[in-house]
């Protein structure tokens, strides 16, 4: 017996970390959130070209597939390899039949230019015709004058904005910092540190497992009024395991909590990329229903459609060559932790 879903969406990814895995450890153990994020995110994010980024997201894209996920919202940060990169992960993800709803995070850790330079990228791609919000990374990383101009650029092309939001408690002026900025179309990622009520618009996007990871905290997502989706932010795009996750973490607090929460923040993926409920994937497992998917190991796609095409059966991707991704990714990898 087997049944079916409509394809998931990892509402929070960033396709150009899939090549991390294995990089060689930092010269130091990073003690805290800034300290991981400069020794090994900025890091490797600084050494992307665009072939490596191509490999990362292809690879990135063959995994969703594999776990069911139909449609990436993708945040991407490759600033000595910004100009042309979002048409690169658009591409990548196109080959394998994966929909991806990009953005460029701009930043001036690496100074004004790259921000220049990347708000250039969104309007680029987006003009182009692309599917892309606007990207900053966040509101500790930039200036008061980016903020705005990311701002006005979403607001001139009919956009939000994705960006990550307190995260850690270096970021625990982005409420200020954003006020008078969101609107409801933004994506605002994390929120761990933001106060219950604050001021912010915009769909709040849930990373259980990256926040576990990072040692951040719980954001506790039930308590906000905006809508929640959830992410990975960039560990693989597996939903149902996300789900699990933000089940249980929501357990930890509240013991009374069924998976229904849970599976509501997974379900809100479709209002940011409603096309995927065109998308079709039968799992190994019935019923797909929260209490059962909660407590069931190894459930798995044995077959996904995206719009009526099949891009997945028998294990195996339909439209592209796992193997050849998974070298490519292997030959990009080796290049990639060379340079760190
Ligand atoms: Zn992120």
């Amino acid at each position: 017996m087997t049944t079916t879903t409509p394809g998931l969406v990892c509402a929070h990814h960033h396709l150009y970390s899939e090549l991390a895995r294995g990089m060689p450890p930092p010269p130091k153990v990073a003690t805290d959130f800034q300290e991981i994020l400069e020794q090994v995110w900025w890091r490797l994010d600084r050494a992307l070209d665009l072939d490596m980024l191509y490999a990362s997201a292809r690879l990135g894209a063959l995994e969703a597939l594999e776990s069911g996920t139909t449609a990436i919202v993708d945040h991407n940060e490759s600033p000595n390899a910004i100009e042309g990169s979002l048409s690169v992960l658009a591409d990548a993800c196109a080959e394998v039949g994966v929909r991806l709803l990009t953005a460029y995070g701009i930043s001036d850790r690496n100074g004004p230019d790259q921000v220049k330079r990347g708000l250039a990228e969104n309007e680029r791609f987006i003009k182009a015709g692309g599917k892309a919000l606007v990207g900053i990374h966040a509101a500790f990383t930039c200036t008061d004058e980016s903020l705005e101009a990311a701002a006005g650029l979403a607001r001139d092309l009919g956009v939000g904005v994705h960006i990550h939001v307190c995260e850690g408690i270096g970021d625990i002026d982005a409420p200020k910092r954003l006020e008078g900025l969101t609107e409801d179309n933004w994506l605002i990622s994390h929120c761990v540190h933001l106060p219950t009520d604050h001021n912010l618009k915009g769909t709040i996007l849930h990373n259980p497992r990256s926040n576990l990871n990072n040692g951040v905290g719980y954001a506790n997502p039930a308590r906000f009024s905006n809508p929640v989706a959830l992410g990975t932010d960039g560990i693989g795009a597996n939903m149902i395991e996300s789900f699990r996750l933000a089940y249980v973490m929501q357990r930890s607090v509240d013991v009374t909590v069924g998976p229904d929460p849970a599976w509501s923040w997974l379900a809100e993926g479709w209002n940011i990329v409603p096309e995927a409920k065109n998308d079709e994937v039968t799992w190994s497992y019935d019923p797909m229903d929260p209490w059962h998917i909660a407590f069931t190991p190894g459930i798995y796609p044995l077959e996904v459609k995206v719009d009526g095409e099949v891009v997945f059966a028998d294990g195996k991707p339909t439209r592209v060559d796992g193997e050849e991704i998974r070298a490519k990714a292997r030959e990009q990898a080796k290049r990639l932790h060379a340079k760190l």
